[in-house]
């Protein structure tokens, strides 16, 4: 068995703490809510939460509880077929909790809910309701897994995650590419206004070619806006790290993808699906 690879040096940032930190993360815990940003000790959360030129603070928090039906071979997300059942209160609590923080942008996430009879999208459509009906300037960013957009959202995003050849090894066997992209397409289609965004990892093993097919298959799909970052195990048992990606390789995606035509690329080793996501889009209707 191979080694390990070493934390190459752009790797290594330390996670900011600070007031407004504990005091969002009381918040969250009396209101039984959930961030991505927290659970996954995302390094980003001071430049997210903290807005960057433009402001744009963003957070992601997480709905339909902790545990996911699926288990995908880079997530650590704990997994089960039984999880318990959405709590009720969770699109008035998020909306009430959202409204108060003064949040710009935010995305809604969750787990895959293959146990719910419409996998969680109307437990989605109401939280992004109830926002919009308390503050309806926030900007709503929905990064959802299997399932089409409804209405009254800003951005739909599902992640591609990865090249074609790695989707079966990498992704949960239900999940497909073809799938992914023929989501995103739909989604366009429902609502032309509507802005659409992906995300690929790097690191798994993929080739060059292979990653400038995704965002070819992603720009012909309608898809206007794409993240790519580093793959990070989060496990001893989850899939291994093949190779830190440098960021001179980040830069030249990012140029490929603007000469692609898409509306923003958000190219980096520690980007994320959601980084900043309000500041690259208040940057990019600004263009
Ligand atoms: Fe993690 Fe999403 Fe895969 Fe579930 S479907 S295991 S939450 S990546
Ligand atoms: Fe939160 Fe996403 Fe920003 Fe990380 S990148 S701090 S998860 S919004």
């Amino acid at each position: 068995e191979s080694q390990r690879l070493r934390l190459p040096p752009w790797l290594k940032t330390s996670i900011p703490t600070g007031k407004n930190f504990s005091t969002l993360k009381e918040q969250l815990r009396k209101l039984n809510l959930h961030t991505v940003c927290e659970e996954a000790r995302c390094p980003n959360i001071g430049e997210c939460w903290g807005g960057g030129e433009h402001g744009t603070a963003t957070a992601t928090i997480m709905l339909l509880g902790d545990t996911c039906t699926r288990g995908c071979r880079f997530c650590s997300i704990k997994t089960s077929r039984t999880p318990p059942p959405p709590d009720l209160n969770e699109p008035i609590n998020t909306a009430t909790a959202i409204a108060s923080w003064g949040l710009d942008y935010v995305v809604l996430t969750s787990v895959d809910r293959d146990d719910l009879p419409d996998g969680g999208s109307n437990h989605f459509a109401e939280t992004v309701r109830e926002i919009k009906r308390q503050n309806s300037n926030i900007l709503v960013e929905c990064l959802v897994p299997d399932f089409a957009a409804k209405s009254g959202l800003d951005v739909y995003a599902h992640n591609i995650e990865t090249v074609e050849a790695l989707t079966p090894f990498v992704r949960d066997r239900r999940a497909k590419y073809r799938q992914s992209l023929a989501m995103l397409k739909g989604a366009k289609s429902f609502n032309a206004d509507l802005i659409t965004k992906s995300s690929i990892m790097l690191g798994l093993g993929e080739t060059d070619e292979e990653v400038e097919q995704t965002l070819k298959d992603l720009r012909e799909n309608g898809v206007d806006c794409v993240t790519l970052g580093q793959y990070m195990q989060p496990t001893k048992r989850h899939l291994k790290v093949v190779e830190y990606v440098t960021p001179a390789k980040y830069q030249h995606w990012e140029k490929v993808g603007n000469d692609m035509g898409f509306l923003y690329v958000a190219s980096g080793p520690l980007v994320r699906s959601s980084y900043k996501a309000g500041e690259f889009f208040i940057a990019s209707i600004l263009k």
